[in-house]
């Protein structure tokens, strides 16, 4: 994978960098809930103000759909981002044409701005090539730092790429080599855990990681649909009776490729889901009652799990194992983080998670500090581990 870095930069004193962030952050009560987006480009933006180049920030914010919606202003994020970053930034009401430009012109060396919404252009979405050249008119070079919009063929992620020089900003280039190290060219052993609810929702994850990887652990909801497709009662569980058919071809699959599958052999079940039910119990996998439904791994399986992934050299994890908002369903989602956290911090194991309810999972065991990589990009990391190639990402290749 060749990629330029902010490292073949040239001198870029006085230079305009159009520099594509992901500042998509959620909103309450006009205030930022959760800044980790924004505090993810601030290695790229203060790097290259410093070196004084005029840093123009090129985003999106929500979905307004080609409209001009003030609700979905980046204005509204220019006064947080100022207080994460520690510095002035101002604001150009436009991310194309005469307005833009203007006002671009009067900034200096050193300077940052975040530009209007890219998708107030309906030809942001369309990858349009018209508004990629009008883009492309406001700077000098352009710097990808949004992995977690890379996944999506837009003009400020993709067809820009092409007019200016371009460069992988210091989060894309971070995200870019762990991905690289855990999925492109691992060390062997390698094992995935996929979890989460739905085997629908991520099959082509399955189907591509049973040719890659050497350990395939299947946990949480989308276990039930396996064990159910072997012909095991999974009472009222969580379960896609009708995909019985393509679950066995993954596991034929899997077979072929000698990828070892690990399915639950005792699970935590309930006759409610809620917290700590009464009706909380472990049992075998064969025992489960036809009113009581599957909301973890078993201890045991988990002990195995974590003995499976000491012989590994390097681990992939989407989704959690249970049920893990609920108490005591994190306990085999935690457990095995931990073990993965442990070993990782021991140097034996490269450890790459990624995914919405994955991360909040690991923060929730508080190990997200010790794996090697977690990823914040949800659909981007996604289709990655889904071996797609990303037109954002290969747009930075050429
Ligand atoms: P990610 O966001 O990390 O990709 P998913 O969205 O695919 O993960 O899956 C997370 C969801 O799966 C969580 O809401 C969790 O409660 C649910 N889940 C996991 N195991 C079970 C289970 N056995 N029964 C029902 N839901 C489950
Ligand atoms: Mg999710």
């Amino acid at each position: 994978m060749a990629f330029k870095t902010l490292d073949d930069l040239g001198h870029v004193s006085g230079k305009r960098a159009l520099v594509r962030v992901d500042l998509n952050v959620p909103m309450q009560d006009g205030a930022v809930s959760d800044d980790t987006r924004l505090r993810a480009t601030l290695p790229t933006v203060t790097e290259l103000a410093d070196k004084g180049a005029i840093v123009l920030l090129l985003a999106h914010f929500g979905r307004p759909k080609g409209d001009n919606r003030p609700d979905m202003s980046l204005s509204l994020v220019t006064r947080p981002y100022e207080q994460v970053l520690g510095r002035p930034v101002r604001f150009v009401g436009a991310c194309a044409g005469e307005l833009a430009a203007q006002n671009i012109a009067m900034l200096r060396a050193g300077d940052i701005a975040i530009l209007e919404n890219t998708r107030f252009h309906a030809g942001e979405e369309r990858n349009d090539a018209e508004l990629a050249r009008a883009m492309a008119a406001l700077g000098d070079f352009y710097v990808n730092d949004a992995f977690s919009a890379a996944h999506r063929a837009h003009a400020s992620t993709e067809a820009l790429a092409h007019l200016l020089p371009a460069f992988a900003g210091r989060a894309m280039e971070a995200e870019l080599k762990a991905l690289q190290k855990a999925l492109g060219d691992p060390e062997r052993p390698v094992a995935a855990v996929v979890g989460g609810a739905k085997v629908s929702s991520k099959l082509d994850v399955l189907t591509h990681l049973v040719t890659k990887v050497d350990h395939l652990v299947i946990g949480g909801g989308m276990a039930n649909t396996f064990l159910a497709a072997r012909g095991i009662d999974v009472g009222k569980s969580l379960c896609e009776h009708d995909l019985r058919d393509t679950a066995l071809s993954i596991l034929d699959a899997a077979d072929r490729a000698n990828c070892i599958v690990h399915l639950p052999y005792d699970v935590v079940v309930a006759k409610e889901f809620a917290a700590n039910p009464p009706s909380l119990r472990t049992c075998n996998v064969h025992e489960v009652g036809a009113d009581e439904m599957i909301l973890d791994v078993g201890p045991a399986a988990v002990e195995a799990l974590a003995d499976a992934i000491k012989t590994c050299r390097t681990l992939i994890w989407n989704g959690p194992l249970g049920a893990f908002e609920t108490p005591p369903f994190d306990a085999a989602t935690v457990a095995l983080a931990r073990t993965a956290a442990a070993l990782t911090q021991e140097g034996s194991l490269v450890s790459v998670a990624g995914g919405g309810d994955t991360v909040a999972a690991l923060n929730q065991a508080g190990v997200a500090d010790d794996f090697t990589f977690v990823s914040t990009a949800g659909g981007a990391f996604l289709e990655w581990m889904e071996g797609k190639e990303l037109p954002g990402v290969k747009a930075l290749q050429n």
